[in-house]
Order: structure tokens, then C-alpha cells, then sequence
């Protein structure tokens, strides 16, 4: 087992990871860090929660210099507005102690603070579309960048950010470092490694110190009792990590926990920037139980401590299964994912579940209802289908 001194990391960040309780580098930051380091272009595969963030924010931290105002030496590109948030506070606290500031820029927030934020900047953590505004207004130029790299690399290459993520890193210098990073390296990605790597340093690693500890639960539920199933898991579960499909299934399935009971917090994309950092602040504080979100909005974030996670809606397909899924059972603490599959959706879910490399053995709820519960219906709320849990 490699020390991160020994994987190239100079002693002065090795102290400050110390300072933090990172003391062993985990397996993707062993296999990357070295190529890294030394400047080749890096393709790294690993699943959610082994540590990748830091496995290419080392990568930056050690090797960039303070650039010109402007004009930045790194460039992070990420999906979301909170990846790019998690993402920054890492990397800044990477380079505590180097003369390297991080700006965040991405859409839904005002553009004074962040082009204020860029011109101090030597490394942009950014979403592709409200960099390319900037890019636009000449607030920002990419013609010193470095070092580029591409977060949750699967999700940049799918058709929705292809067009700009192709644009932006056609703006490259041509003398420049790409690292890619993912925890699916197949499909659309290949095209992207094709067409703007080097001769790519490629490293896969399934950790063993963070493979997630995840049981996967497939309870056949119908429809419409969903909401009693999920008020009852908050008996059993502290936080609870629910995925919807839509943006109005979130805030529908908020509306009748509210009326059963569960206090939530809901995240998407028509929410704005102040109003998804309160509702993550929340739940991260514990001043809500639950988290009802989009797949989009909780793309790699990465929240301490959360013992399940729950498909409320089937994914669109088994990425997002995997992704929605790894938001539990990081960085080595053990999580449970709850599938609630309606009869009718039992095929397409074995299908989409075997995709995911998960086996899917369908049952009923495993929920004790305690003495002190009882289950009444309400007439009239929400279409009178509606069972709200009462306790006490
Ligand atoms: P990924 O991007 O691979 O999904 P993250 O970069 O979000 O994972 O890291 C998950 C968690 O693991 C974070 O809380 C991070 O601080 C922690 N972590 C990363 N590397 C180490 C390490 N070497 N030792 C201890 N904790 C680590
Ligand atoms: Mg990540």
C-alpha cells in the first residue's frame, strides 16, 4: 500500500490531507495520482464514493501555478450547480496554503460574484452552459488552460452537454492535460477520448475500502402506496435519499409526505440556486428526513451519512439506477436502496436492474409497523387514496 508521498503528492499537501484524517490514498488516487502528477492524460473509472474528487483535485493543486487574471490554468467541468459547489470546496481545500484560487460558476445565480470570483481565479470549477456565457462576454478566456478535467465524464458525454462540452474543449490550448473521470467509462465517452485525448493513461479500479456496502431491496408496491411505504420507512431509516422522475412528481410526492407526517426537502431543476442549497443545507443538518430529488440534481453529490436511498419512480434507465443508487453506502459506510416497483413495472425493472449489475429479488415491504402506529385514511385528502401514517 502506497503512501500519497509516495505517489508523487509533495510532503507540504500530504501535511494538510493529514490535518484532515486522509492519511491513505484510496485505490483510484494510488492508480491515477502517479500519471496524473506526472502530466499524461488520464482516463479513471471507478464507482461513486471511492474518492475521486481528490484523485484529480491533487492533480491540479500540485501541478498548476497562479495564473493571469482571466485567464485560468485548470478547468473543471461538472453537470450540476452542486457538484460544482462539492467539487470547489474540495479543491480549495486542496490547495490550501498554494497562492491557487477556485471560482464556481454555473447557471441560476447572478453573474457579478462570478465573474468577480474568475478573475481572481487559477482554476474554474464550472457547468458547461454559464461558462460558455462567460466565455462569450469575455469575462473568461480558456487560452491558458493546462489542466482540464472532465467530472462524472458519462453524464458530460450524453446528448444534452456534448455540444458545449465539445465546444469548450475545442477552446483548449493544444498542449494541455485532460483527466477524465467517471464511474461508467463506456458509450458516448469513447467518442470524447477519441477525439480529444492523448494517448490516455487508463486506470479502472472497483475499491475495496469503498466499494459500497449497498443491499439492494425490490418491494412490489402498487402505485398509490408509495407514500404510505415511505412514510412508514422513516421509522426505520434517519435519512432517506428519494428519487422521482419528474420535477412536478417531486414536488407532489413533498406535498403528501407533508400530509402524512415526513418533513422533506425537495431538490430539480426548476428550483432556484438559493432554494437547492437551503432544502440540501437541510437535509445535511437533519432538519429534514428526507430528500426528494431528480436524477439531475443529485448527480454526484455527496451527502454524509445517508443509510437509503429510495426509487420512488423507476430510473429512466440502469445509469441512473447506479447513480441514484450511489448516494448511499459512500466511502465505505454500508446503505440499503429500496426499489418500489408497481406490479405492472416488474419487467422493465428486473431488465434495468440486471443492466446495473444487480439482481433483483422482488418481495414485499420488510417494514414493521410498531404498536404505537396505526394506519388511517384520510377521506377527501389528495383523491381520498391517500393513507397517512399517525404515530403516537
Ligand atoms: P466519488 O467522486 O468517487 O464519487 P468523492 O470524491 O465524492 O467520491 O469522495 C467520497 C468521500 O470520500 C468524500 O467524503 C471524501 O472526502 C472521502 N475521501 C476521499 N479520499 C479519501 C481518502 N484517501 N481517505 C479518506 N477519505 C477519503
Ligand atoms: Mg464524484
Amino acid at each position: 500500500m502506497s503512501t500519497f508521498l509516495q505517489l508523487g503528492v509533495p510532503q507540504r499537501f500530504v501535511k494538510r490531507l493529514d490535518d484532515r484524517g486522509i492519511t491513505a490514498p484510496f485505490e483510484i488516487q494510488a492508480a491515477t495520482l502517479p500519471d496524473g502528477i506526472a502530466g499524461f492524460d488520464v482516463c479513471g473509472k471507478a464507482p461513486t464514493g471511492s474518492g475521486k474528487t481528490i484523485a484529480f483535485g491533487l492533480v491540479l493543486a500540485v501541478r498548476l501555478r497562479k495564473s493571469k487574471p482571466g485567464r485560468p490554468g485548470g478547468l473543471v467541468l461538472v453537470p450540476t450547480r452542486e457538484l460544482a459547489i462539492q467539487v470547489a470546496k474540495e479543491i480549495a481545500l486542496l490547495c490550501q496554503g498554494t497562492d491557487l484560487r477556485v471560482a464556481m460558476v454555473y447557471g441560476g445565480a447572478g453573474y457579478g460574484p462570478q465573474v468577480r470570483a474568475v478573475r481572481g481565479a487559477s482554476i474554474i470549477v464550472a457547468t458547461p452552459g454559464r461558462l460558455e456565457d462567460l466565455i462569450e462576454r469575455g469575462d473568461v478566456s480558456l487560452g491558458s488552460v493546462t489542466i482540464a478535467v472532465l467530472d462524472e465524464a458519462d453524464r458530460m458525454s450524453d446528448m444534452g452537454f456534448l455540444p458545449a462540452v465539445r465546444r469548450i474543449l475545442r477552446a483548449l490550448p493544444k498542449q494541455r492535460q485532460i483527466l477524465l473521470f467517471s464511474a461508467t467509462l463506456d458509450g458516448d465517452i469513447s467518442q470524447v477520448v477519441k477525439e480529444f485525448l492523448n494517448d490516455p493513461r487508463r486506470h479502472e479500479t472497483k475499491t475495496e475500502e469503498a466499494e459500497p456496502d449497498i443491499e439492494h431491496k425490490f418491494w412490489l408496491v402498487n402505485r398509490n402506496d408509495r407514500i404510505e411505504t415511505v412514510a412508514q420507512m422513516t421509522n426505520h431509516y434517519e435519512r432517506i435519499i428519494l428519487f422521482c422522475r419528474t420535477k412536478h412528481g417531486c414536488d407532489r410526492v413533498a406535498k403528501q409526505l407533508a400530509v402524512a407526517g415526513v418533513k422533506s426537502s425537495v431538490i430539480h431543476g426548476n428550483k432556484s440556486q438559493a432554494q437547492r442549497e437551503k432544502s440540501l443545507e437541510e437535509f445535511r443538518r437533519g432538519r429534514s428526513n428526507m430528500l426528494v430529488a431528480t436524477d439531475v440534481a443529485a448527480r454526484g453529490i455527496h451527502i454524509d451519512d445517508v443509510p437509503c436511498v429510495v426509487h420512488f419512480d423507476p430510473p429512466a434507465e440502469y445509469k441512473d439506477y447506479i447513480h441514484r443508487s450511489g448516494r448511499t453506502g459512500r466511502a465505505g459506510s454500508t446503505g440499503v436502496v429500496v426499489s418500489l416497483v408497481d406490479p405492472s413495472q416488474r419487467r422493465s425493472v428486473s431488465r434495468l436492474a440486471r443492466d446495473a449489475g444487480v439482481e433483483p429479488d422482488f418481495g414485499s415491504p420488510e417494514l414493521e409497523v410498531s404498536a404505537r402506529e396505526s394506519l388511517r385514511v384520510r377521506p377527501g385528502s389528495l383523491g381520498g387514496v391517500l393513507l397517512a401514517v399517525s404515530r403516537g
